[in-house]
């Protein structure tokens, strides 16, 4: 593996606790050549899930946060001044082009449409890359594989992908854990025991319920890994709800008053 890629490979195994066979269906895809789209609400193992298949696939994870100003430049690459001389820096998207790793676009549908286009030439046959600023045209290394994620829920109809994009992929479905699922990612990832990680599993998913009702994602597997820490710091469970939950859902004071009902419910 070539230096300049090797940072980016993930060191150690990360917890990853699975929810369904979406490990056999990215190794499938991998093996296929097949570029991949993770589709699923914020905080429900997504990021988590692609650093555990680099690892297990032992590649290297280049992670783009995608935003309205991101520029194809961005992700091909730049030229910048050096000791007198305009040198070539080779963008993210060319670093895991040129020696192979995942490019993990995240929240694809954030970026304007004339940079998502440049991942057109990546994600057909031709698997080709070619850069106007120097001329070059790359070929995609075998271990080369795009990987894009956004979460439909909050997304609108102007922020969707345009099915020429769209249909260049293979998709991966996720959503929050079912009970027993969520219990063991909130015990193994907060260190809270199984009999307080089930409760709040449980919490969460009644939580989940206000979805539609004022509010417009439910509580994230992620937030309540964050009430298991701040137990775990020595929070009472009732305020690391509050805190992580309530407050950070909601400022609206009828919601959350809703939400408070429910953790009292449990703590
Ligand atoms: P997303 O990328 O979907 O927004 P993340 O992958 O960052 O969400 O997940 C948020 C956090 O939730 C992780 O940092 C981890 O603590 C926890 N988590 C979610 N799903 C899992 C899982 N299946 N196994 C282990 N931890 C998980």
């Amino acid at each position: 593996m070539q230096e300049i890629i090797r940072q980016f490979a993930i060191p150690e195994r990360p917890n990853y606790i699975s929810q369904r066979d979406e490990e056999h269906v990215f190794r499938a895809a991998f093996q296929s050549r097949i570029p991949l789209i993770l589709k699923g609400p914020t905080g429900c193992g997504k990021t988590r899930f692609i650093e555990y298949m680099a690892y297990q696939l032992q590649l290297p994870l280049i992670t783009v946060s995608c935003h309205e100003d991101l520029t194809a430049g961005d992700l091909v690459g730049r030229y910048l001044w050096k000791d007198d001389e305009t040198v070539w820096y080779d963008g993210p998207l060319t670093l895991a082009v040129r020696y192979g790793g995942i490019c993990y676009l995240d929240e694809i549908v954030e970026a304007r449409k004339d940079t998502v286009v440049i991942i057109h030439s990546l994600t057909d046959d031709r698997r080709m890359l070619y850069i106007d600023k120097t001329g070059e045209v790359v070929r995609a290394h075998p271990d080369f594989m795009m990987v894009l994620s956004y979460n439909p829920g909050y997304q609108s109809i102007v922020k969707d992908l345009k099915p020429s994009t769209k249909q260049r992929f293979t998709s991966l479905l996720f959503d929050y854990p079912g009970v027993e699922v969520e219990t063991s990612i909130i015990q193994s990832e907060s260190g809270l025991s199984a009999e307080m990680s089930r409760r709040m599993a449980e919490m969460g998913a009644n939580i989940r319920q206000l979805k539609g009702y004022g509010l417009d994602e439910g509580v994230s597997t992620r937030l309540l890994v964050y009430v298991g820490r701040l137990i775990q710091q020595g929070l009472s469970p009732y305020t690391a709800c509050l805190s992580a939950i309530s407050h950070t859902l909601t400022d609206d004071q009828e919601i959350r008053t809703s939400i408070v009902d429910i953790i009292k419910l449990y703590f």
